[in-house]
């Protein structure tokens, strides 16, 4: 197959300057990189050839070269003594952090889907979540709960650096103490963290025998969390530092729990109100009575006055869920629910 023009895969003119050729190749990579075609073999073969042409005309030299001579002035065959070509890659990771600046985010990162943050460097232990269930009572009225929650704590033995005690670290013979370690896929490489010693380019001599060089083991923790009254279901509750250990003397994680409140059987919660049903007879109803309902803690009497009909909602001030906030108590409804009573012989006395 023909080589294509470099200048036409680049689409610019021949006489386009170093700045243009950088802008067309940003252009172009970015609409041809592999991970935004995934699977895409065109376009994985369009954003070679790019490459390659980036190559060659994004140094003065091999484009005078390429000018002077096409193609041929990059074929090995062709070349006599040392060449033009000064050996490897032309790496399009360094255009981008040229480009984009280092750290800018945005597109290098949705590119390379790149964590920035320094790999040999202090780690914050991740954050967890807690489903924790409560009774409706507990939620409420407030309570302290005390939870087990197993996750990776920072080693005791070693302190977090993974190393035995007395024994010390050593450069990583993988990654040469860099941290990285350079794949290739085609004409593009890629920077990965080393696999070795993950990034931080030492390894320990002697592993800590308590969590195998790993710097954090698995332990059950026992934490205390105090509820404050008033929560509903849906309320996350932090406890700071209380998540996975940092690595490296990195900060704990924060732990996050989140209430799952567990239904009443005669209270209904709506925001700082409490709803109750209260069943009274025909004869309450009609004459009207003094009856005792439930409240949450205890229980309390409301008057029903003569006529009074199903469904009237009877308010109980103060009587509902203590606000979070402190902004006051809600109240209390009884809805009241008239019986009618089933008299066998009723039919008989209206014939
Ligand atoms: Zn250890
Ligand atoms: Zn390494």
């Amino acid at each position: 197959m023909a080589k294509r023009d470099y200048y036409e895969v680049l689409e610019v003119d021949r006489a386009a300057s170093e700045e243009e050729i950088k802008k067309a190749y940003r252009k172009l990579a970015i609409k041809y990189h592999p991970d935004k075609n995934p699977g895409d073999k065109t376009a994985e073969e369009k954003f070679k050839e790019l490459g390659e042409a980036y190559e060659a005309l994004s140094d003065p030299q091999t484009r005078a070269a390429y000018d002077r001579y096409g193609h041929a002035a990059f074929d090995p065959r062709a070349r006599a003594g040392g060449g033009f070509r000064g050996g490897g890659f032309h790496d399009p990771f360094e255009i981008f952090r040229e480009v984009f600046g280092a750290g800018t985010g945005s597109i290098f990162d949705e590119l390379f889907g790149g964590e920035r943050q320094d790999p040999a460097g202090p780690r914050r232990g991740a954050d967890l979540r807690y489903d924790l269930e409560i009774s409706f009572e507990e939620a409420v009225l407030g309570c302290e709960k005390e939870i087990a929650v197993a996750k990776l704590d920072s080693c005791e033995s070693c302190q977090g650096s993974g190393a035995e005690p007395g024994s010390t670290s050593k450069t990583c013979s993988t990654c040469g103490g860099r941290g990285q370690v350079i794949s290739s896929r085609g004409i593009f490489s890629i920077a990965q963290t080393c696999p070795r010693c993950e990034g931080a380019g030492q390894v320990v001599e002697k592993p800590c025998r308590a969590c195998h060089g790993a710097g954090r083991r698995e332990r059950t923790s026992k934490i205390t969390i105090k509820i404050p009254p008033g929560l509903d279901t849906g309320a996350r509750l932090r406890s700071a530092g209380n998540g996975e250990g940092g690595i490296r003397g990195g900060p704990s994680g924060n732990l996050y729990v989140v209430l799952h409140v567990k239904p009443h059987e005669l209270f209904q919660r709506e925001g700082d109100d409490l709803i109750c049903e209260v069943p009274i007879s025909f004869v309450q109803a009609a004459l009207g009575a003094e009856i005792e309902v439930p409240t949450l803690s205890s229980k309390a009497s409301i008057k029903i006055p003569p006529g009074t009909q199903t469904g009237t909602v009877f308010r109980l001030k103060g009587k509902g869920v203590k606000n979070v906030q402190g902004y006051g108590v809600g109240d209390l409804h009884v809805r009241v629910h008239v019986e009618v009573p089933f008299f066998e012989k009723a039919k008989d006395l209206f014939r």
